[in-house]
């Protein structure tokens, strides 16, 4: 079947035979909000996303004071989604230390918080394609075409920009660059809590070092707690690289992750994982021919931030503004980088910090004996002020 018989089928109403203004690769949190706003500004938009149902992500499930801002602006309410309010920060090392966050939080499922994003974006005219994956892409004289399998075939879809949202994954033939620290490796799994240690954990997000790695812990909706780690791939290896074998030596080396889960039951068959996670990757050049990168494919943020939803949705509405105004690429990417650059490197470093020894020992004897500095560590490592975009571009108003 031709191209355009299928770009007719999948865009009726969007662009039609002739192709789309824009397909947006990934529908995450970056994906997403790129579309949203490209369809306010009277584009039309596709975005391919390849699971076809809601689905769990490996995440802390944290959104930072940044990321309900820019929920807010796309008329997405976490907390009528059954999200969880946070006030305060447990750091467990040496002893534990409690801080008031430095902005309001909230814990809230990626199963949920996803939808809702592409459920806005459905809302704002934006066509979301489900159980599509792209396999390639290839320029044109006018754009873009891309190699896509659907659920029943493969076809080819032309569009005059692409906007890469794939998060850690990257296309085919486009693998980016390592990260600062590529050598972790990231795990979920939902528990059940004993009542008391649910209670325990009411309004906090928990940090917890253990030896090569670090874990988040959080309750979700309906109480259920999220419990996240990062751990290098060594030490995985030396365990036996399984997320059980992994997990008993987190709590044997972590009293305080041993109280918390002592009788909790786990809530999946097996830990969620993902590899690599290349923690201080920053992009500081057009991607490919001049495709636009947002998300992960743009910058990573070490994970014990939770700010790396919030880096999502500004780049893609930032990324979405640019081409609405028809800046160049390049110049998206260098304002993004030069945006996020500092606090990506900041929280790289410390990162590394706590995975490593003696400097995690350093880390552990600061935060016991300077909470206030854990505080400062979570107000460094959010997002510089964004300046508008040349003033070119006009507000999207998605009520
Ligand atoms: C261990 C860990 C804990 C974290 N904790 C937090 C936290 O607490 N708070 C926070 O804010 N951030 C956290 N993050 C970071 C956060 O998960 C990411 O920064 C965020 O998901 C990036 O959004 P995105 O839209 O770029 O990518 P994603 O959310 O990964 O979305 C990409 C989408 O693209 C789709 N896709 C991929 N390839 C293709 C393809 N070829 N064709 C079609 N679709 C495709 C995928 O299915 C996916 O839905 C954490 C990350 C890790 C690793």
């Amino acid at each position: 079947m031709k191209a355009g018989t299928i770009v007719g089928q999948e865009t009726s109403g969007h662009g039609g035979a002739s192709g789309l203004d824009v397909i947006v690769v990934g529908g995450g949190p970056a994906g997403a909000a790129a579309a949203i706003e490209l369809a306010c500004a009277g584009k039309s938009v596709a975005v391919m996303e390849r699971t076809a149902q809601p689905h769990d992500k490996v995440c802390g499930e944290f959104l930072s004071g940044e990321t309900i801002g820019d929920l807010g602006a796309f008329g997405v309410d976490p907390v009528a989604l059954g999200g969880i309010s946070i006030r305060t920060l447990r750091f467990a090392g040496l002893g534990v230390r409690e801080v008031e966050l430095p902005f309001p939080a909230i814990s809230l499922t990626r199963r949920t918080l996803d939808e809702a994003l592409l459920k806005r974006a459905t809302a704002a005219g934006v066509l979301v394609l489900r159980g599509r994956t792209v396999e390639g892409l290839q320029r044109t004289r006018c754009g873009w075409r891309l190699l896509v399998t659907g659920p029943s075939r493969s076809y080819e879809l032309d569009a005059h920009d692409v906007i890469v949202a794939t998060g850690k994954h990257d296309l085919r033939g486009m693998a980016r660059p390592a990260g600062e620290q590529s050598d972790l490796v990231g795990f979920k799994m939902y528990f059940q809590l004993a009542p008391e240690q649910r209670e325990a954990m009411d309004g906090s997000i928990e940090l917890a070092l253990f030896r090569e790695g670090y874990a988040g812990l959080s309750l979700v909706e309906q109480g259920v707690a999220n419990l996240c780690w990062v751990v290098r791939k060594s030490r995985l290896r030396e365990v036996g690289g399984g997320w059980e074998a992994m997990l008993g030596c987190m709590l044997r080396e972590s009293r305080h992750l041993q109280a918390r889960l002592s009788g909790a039951e786990p809530l999946l068959e097996r830990a969620m994982a993902i590899s690599p996670v290349p923690y201080g990757f920053v992009r500081h050049e057009a991607m490919g021919d001049g495709l636009w990168a947002v998300g992960d494919q743009a910058a990573v943020i070490p994970s014990f931030t939770g700010d790396g939803m919030a880096l999502g949705l500004s780049s893609g509405r930032l990324a979405a503004r640019m081409l609405i105004a028809n800046e160049s690429v390049a110049a998206y990417q260098r304002l993004f980088c030069e945006r996020v650059r500092r606090q990506v490197a900041l929280a790289t470093r410390l990162s590394r910090w706590f995975v490593t020894q003696p400097e995690r020992m350093a880390v552990e004897v600061g935060a016991f004996l300077w909470p206030g500095a854990v505080r400062s560590v979570a107000r460094m490592t959010r997002m510089r002020e964004e300046r508008p975009v040349g003033g070119k571009v006009e507000e999207c108003a998605v009520g």
